[in-house]
């Protein structure tokens, strides 16, 4: 006989998202207009705006935000940053957060319902071109649209996202190289081809299918509420002094008139239907709520056609709803400013002492040193230059005290804000190495009066034999040779 493996039945719901069975809850937001909704508005399509033109804009030939994955450089507002530079990117990556923290400490998800791109995109643009072409939605069978209308709509959703996909990977690869990318064929850059195809199925898998399951599920910024949070923050709530106990308008009067007490909830559940994550505020706070306030527009609407107060629910703190005054300041309204302070102050004083350009050296593969008949030892030495200025410069390399360079005085030039590297080969007396290496000096300067002295490690002969003037040639190769000899010795 089989074991009998019948799943428990849950009559309530887990997720707002799912239904008991563990089926998607399909959720079709109704429309609702307020002075929330119109306010929102003007904030998406602004930063819309911002960020689509943002990558095309320059400062001192930079866009103003850059994340070059693949060159490994991040420029903010015209600065750009090197993975060499970890504790500046540190510092400024850390006041990001902070910066965070404190914003959600005051002011609760306003980012999430207001400028977060995946409220914005969604119920500024897709969700609208969705209504206009399937309609209201709320409660429309899908049957009833003609096929026409669901084709055109996921055509156009197709052309928004690869627009969408085309300006977010131009914060990651650039306006120039996604030109380049644009006006070549596929076959030219097939890897580049495949993360624009692969941008674009996630923009269409997010925005037309996943929707609002990133916020209640993906989103790492959504778990943290919980601790980002306190009972003073700015939430979304529900009054439930003044809206319990809930009844119908139609048996309001009834109630009334019997003189049972009767709160304003009017139970029309239109704070309900509008809900993109499909919560009931009513319910109390809940890790679902992106503040988005279409309850709050929902509510507000109602209570106006009733003749009664707005703000039913409304933007407010946990404490001030359950009538609970805030007791003297916030620690942590208090401490994240002064911590943010204090990665500013370091952030910037770090950004006034940085140097013109870096210059270090760098690993040669396969280099070997050699001994010349003038009975020098002569190393090649590569160094990488990074100008951190706004203009080209040309860097030249001379030797300090017994260190010289061979051959003429050896340049390049690094355009603006970028890296490079130049290879010299660097003369020192032979009887100056000892144990494989020696340390030396050498002097590197632009035209426009920077000099820095780079201390080099600088590989030579364990020893030198020479006879009657004649200076053997001694490489890398022999070394190993000579150690060898001298242990044997
Ligand atoms: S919209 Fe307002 S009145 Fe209607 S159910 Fe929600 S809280 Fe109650
Ligand atoms: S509960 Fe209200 S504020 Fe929260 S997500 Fe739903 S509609 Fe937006």
């Amino acid at each position: 006989m089989s074991p009998d493996f019948t799943l428990p039945q849950l009559d309530e719901r887990v997720l707002s998202t799912l239904n008991c069975d563990g089926s998607r809850r399909w959720l079709s937001p109704r429309e609702v207009r307020g002075s929330f909704w119109t306010s929102r508005f003007v904030v998406a399509w602004s930063l819309i705006v911002v960020f689509t033109v943002l990558p095309w804009f320059r400062i001192a030939g930079k866009p103003p935000l850059l994340l070059d994955v693949m060159l490994r450089q991040f420029t903010f507002f015209g600065t750009t940053f090197r993975p060499t530079e970890t504790l500046l990117l540190a510092l400024l990556i850390l006041s990001i957060f902070v910066a965070v923290f404190l914003l959600t400490a005051i002011y609760g998800r306003v980012w999430c319902g207001w400028a977060c791109p995946q409220t914005v995109y969604l119920e500024f643009v897709y969700r609208p071109i969705e209504r206009f072409f399937l309609g209201a939605g709320f409660g429309k069978p899908k049957q009833a649209v003609a096929p026409w209308r669901r084709v055109t709509m996921y055509a156009v959703f197709l052309l928004l996202s690869a627009h969408l996909a085309n300006t977010f990977l131009a914060y990651f690869v650039g306006t120039d190289r996604l030109i380049g990318w644009t006006l070549r064929s596929p076959a030219d850059h097939p890897v580049a081809f495949g993360i624009f195809a692969a941008t674009v199925a996630m923009m269409m898998f997010d925005f037309v299918f996943f929707r609002e399951q990133l916020c209640t599920i993906v989103c790492p910024y959504g778990r943290f509420q919980s601790v980002l949070l306190d009972r003073d923050s700015l939430v979304i709530g529900y009054n439930k002094e003044r809206g319990e106990p809930r009844s119908r308008v139609a048996a309001r009067r009834e109630l009334e008139s019997a003189g049972a007490p009767v709160g304003d909830c009017v139970e029309c559940m239109k704070c309900v239907q509008v809900c993109p994550t499909g919560i009931d505020i009513r319910e109390g706070l809940q890790l679902e709520c992106v503040n988005c306030a279409q309850c709050v527009d929902a509510c507000d609407e109602v209570m106006e056609k009733i003749g009664k107060p707005k703000g039913l629910i409304r933007y407010s703190t946990q404490n001030l709803f359950e009538g609970v005054k805030q007791k003297g300041p916030r620690f942590r309204v208090a401490i994240y400013p002064a911590i943010l302070a204090v990665l500013l102050a370091a952030f910037v004083t770090l950004l006034i002492r940085r140097e013109p350009a870096l210059i270090e050296q760098t690993r040669l593969a396969g280099s070997n040193f050699k001994a010349t008949l003038s009975g020098e030892i002569a190393t090649p030495i590569r160094l990488l230059i990074e100008n951190h200025t706004h203009l080209s410069e040309r860097y030249s390399v001379s030797g300090i005290g017994d260190v010289s360079v061979l051959g003429d005085i050896p340049n390049v030039t690094v355009e603006a804000s970028e890296a490079g590297s130049i290879d010299i080969t660097v003369l020192c007396p032979a009887h100056s190495f000892g144990r494989g290496s020696r340390l030396g000096d050498i002097f590197v300067h632009d035209e426009h009066g920077f000099g820095k002295v780079v201390h080099l490690t600088i590989a030579g002969p364990f020893s030198i034999k020479q006879s009657a003037g004649h200076a053997k040639e001694v490489s890398g190769e022999s070394r190993n040779h000579e150690a060898k000899e001298r242990r044997h010795k």
